[in-house]
């Protein structure tokens, strides 16, 4: 280890900290504001005095670093400052929060504990997962600084990755493209944002990096000469008009050329010279701003043909970063397109350092595009009870992907996610327009609710007060508001539902004398094998749920629980059958008496031939389905009696009056175009019986039916066959058992 010069070292971090002073000019430099910042620099300094940075430096200088890029690059005041300068103190070292409130305040407090929790769910973690995604989110909305600073502290230690471990490198690296670029991007720090994506590549692919960097360099001139014959009768004439401004020729960063070469699969020799000039324009006053640009505009397309589908108005209409600018493109003599991006210092610097930078200019300004954001951003989060794989879904979505502009009839622009629909354009007007929306005229024309918007559509949502939200609509939509009022709205219409269920379930339980008090309902939902309250009782208001069944549950010490086995089995018997055709009336248990005391027992009836009252029965005693009850006539009868005699007990009907049976028909005739109508028309028109499942068949001419019916008995079965008899083609009509 090399030897410490304690003194020099700590001139050099004063020389430090005076270098962040001077770079945050802007900041308040009244008295009050200049000792607190000092104030944290010395506990930040005192704090860190044994920790030392992996390459060896004290620790100090990165907090100091962190402050300067908030100060310089992001253009953030005093509070941030503090905040830069102690962010690390709570993490590493014995400073409490309670140590920052009282030193410092509330707001210091609050930021640096979102600062402290942000690293403890991102730095420690190997992978991102969504839930601190959703953390960081969460910590966004309650004061942005928190990101802001959060961003130059990764932008720091991006700078000097070099002396870390090679694996801590790349995940950090990974980490950078995949959450802190979008992020800055998204808040309109460009330039950080190509800075973090430049050095993530460099630490990925370091070779690729220099090779494209050395070609760079190589042609550096030959853009520069470019630019210089290009642009000087633009200059000429803009001077001459007498506008202050600047042109730059700016290539593309090394990333997004690399990111070109990657994807379109191309060499740098196709890509290098993609580039913008840029026009900046001191504008005498922010109220000429919009028809200096214009005015550029004009003596640019004086001089070079523009291609007009590749005209971009950011002026009129900002984008939600708060990017302003004018972007043409147009044709240059060597007949090459060269986009030319026009916009004034202001513009530019938002566009460079992100709406901090604006704030400078703004001190405590009106409600801007970003703070419309920050709301946003706040009411998805508040709004969102859905898992954060979702939320992160849906949010990548809305932070992450372009934008488009859409208009309202009168004129009023949204933006809007690319791939929005006419439906997520609804949901964006209002709530009630979304819910209510049947389609949309988009520019004059019909256009259906998942049609696909594209900017400078206007469009006019057609509504209707019967409309409702339908399942189906979550494919429509891209939109994180959309999605969730969609949501809402069909668990709505489904708790309504429920609350039917609900009320049906109790008078079930009043019925079968069980107090609702004693009815756990998670026992009803493993035994009904729904996953909710909710499920439950949707399900029983929309019949899905069998409540026959609950004969096989008890109060048993107490609480609601399926029967023991053995009393299972008899309540079971008449839970086993199983009747169709919700026309069907009184399905009371039809009365058998059984036994040699002719006792009224539980019993099933035999799906090999269906017994009807009239019919001559007895009953079977199962093994595990209790009594069956057979026909006589029954071809397993023969069998039943001589092996399981024991088994046999005797049964017989003794009310034939309103119950209904299921016994099955077979019809031949005539194939003839009306039968089917005639034997359907028959059977509705027929007193109380109801058919349950109908098919045909036709060979040769030769018709086959079969028709499962309900009757009362047999002489109302009698009685249907007569009247079937009649039908034009019916030759012949016999019972069948299934
Ligand atoms: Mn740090």
């Amino acid at each position: 280890m090399p030897e410490i010069d304690a003194e020099q070292e700590s001139k050099e971090i004063l020389n430090a900290y005076n270098g962040m002073l001077r770079a945050a000019k802007h900041a308040k430099k009244d008295a009050v504001t200049r000792k607190r910042m000092r104030t944290a620099f010395y506990v930040a300094v005192e704090a860190h005095k044994t920790d030392r940075r992996k390459s060896g430096e004290p620790y100090i200088f990165h907090p100091i670093a962190v402050a300067r890029i908030c100060a310089e690059e992001i253009g953030l005041g005093a509070t941030s400052i503090i905040c830069a300068l102690l962010h690390d103190t709570v993490e590493d070292t014995e400073i409490t929060l309670e140590d920052i409130e009282e030193q410092f305040g509330k707001k210091e407090a609050l930021i640096i504990d979102g600062l402290t929790k942000i690293s403890g769910v991102v730095d420690n973690n190997v992978s991102l997962q969504a839930e601190n995604f959703r953390k960081i989110l969460l910590t966004l909305s309650e004061d942005v600084r928190v990101i802001l600073i959060k961003i130059a502290d990764r932008l720091h230690n991006m700078r000097t990755i070099g002396s870390m471990r090679r694996d801590k490198q790349l995940k950090i690296a990974s980490e950078t493209l995949f959450l802190y670029a979008p992020m800055a991007h998204r808040l309109g720090l460009h330039s950080i944002k190509s800075e973090l994506e430049d050095l993530s590549l460099k630490c990925q692919e370091p070779q690729m990096f220099d090779e494209i960097q050395h070609k760079l360099k190589k042609t550096q001139e030959v853009r520069a000469r470019f630019i210089r014959k290009f642009s000087s009768p633009i200059k000429d004439e803009l001077e001459r008009k007498e506008l202050v401004f600047e042109v730059k020729g700016r290539s593309k960063s090394i990333y997004s050329i690399w990111k070109k070469m990657t994807t379109k699969n191309v060499t740098f020799e196709e890509v290098y010279d993609l580039f913008a000039i840029r026009i900046i324009i001191d504008s005498k006053s922010e109220n000429d701003e919009k028809s200096d640009c214009w005015q550029v505009y004009s003596v640019v397309t004086d001089f070079y043909q523009p291609n007009i589908e590749r005209l971009r108005d950011w002026i009129s209409a900002p984008k939600t970063n708060g990017y302003e600018s004018l972007h043409t493109t147009v044709m240059s003599p060597t007949g090459k397109w060269v986009e030319v991006q026009i916009r004034t210092k202001r513009m530019d610097d938002i566009a460079e350092k992100g709406f901090a930078a604006h704030w400078k200019y703004k001190e405590g300004g009106a409600e801007s595009q970003f703070d419309k954001w920050i709301s946003q951003v706040r009411e998805l989060l508040e709004s969102s009870n859905e898992s954060s794989l979702d939320l992160i879904g849906d949010f990548k979505l809305n932070l992450f992907t372009d934008e488009i502009y859409v208009f309202t009839p009168n004129g009023d622009m949204k933006s809007l996610p690319t791939g929005s629909s006419t439906l997520d354009f609804a949901f964006a007007v209002h709530t009630q327009v979304g819910e209510n929306c049947l389609g949309a005229k988009v520019n004059g024309k019909l256009m259906p609710l998942s049609h696909q918007l594209s900017s400078g559509d206007q469009v006019e949502i057609l509504t209707s007060k019967n409309q409702k939200p339908k399942e189906d609509w979550l494919n429509f939509v891209q939109t994180h508001r959309a999605k969730s009022k969609i949501k809402h709205s069909l668990n709505e219409e489904r708790r309504k539902v429920a609350k039917e269920g609900k009320g049906i379930l109790e008078k079930e339980f009043k019925k079968l004398k069980i107090s609702y008090e004693n009815i756990s309902l998670k026992e009803l939902q493993s035994f009904y094998k729904v996953p909710s309250d909710l499920e439950l009782y949707y399900d029983i208001a929309i019949g899905k749920i069998d409540l026959t069944k609950l004969k096989e549950l008890e109060v048993r010490e107490g609480v609601l629980r399926p029967k023991r086995k053995i009393v299972k089995r008899v309540q079971n018997l008449f839970g086993q059958r199983k009747v169709i055709g919700a026309t069907v009336k009184n399905l009371q248990k039809p009365v058998l008496v059984i036994g040699d005391n002719m006792e009224k027992l539980d019993y099933n009836l035999a799906n090999c031939c269906n017994p009807i009252p009239g019919n001559e029965v007895y009953g079977f005693i199962t093994v595990s389905e209790g009594i069956k009850i057979h026909k006589t006539s029954c071809p397993n009868t023969v069998q039943l009696m001589s092996n399981y005699a024991y088994r046999i007990i005797k049964a017989s009907w003794i009310d034939e009056q309103d119950a209904a049976f299921l016994t099955g028909l077979k019809i031949i005739g005539i194939d003839d175009v009306g039968i089917v109508n005639g034997i359907t028309q028959v059977i509705s028109n027929e007193l109380s019986v109801n058919m349950r499942s109908l098919s045909f068949d036709s060979h040769d001419g030769v018709f086959e039916g079969r028709v499962m019916v309900f009757v009362q008995d047999t002489s109302h079965l009698t009685n249907l066959i007569k009247n079937l008899k009649d039908v034009k083609g019916v030759t012949k009509i016999e019972q069948i058992d299934k």
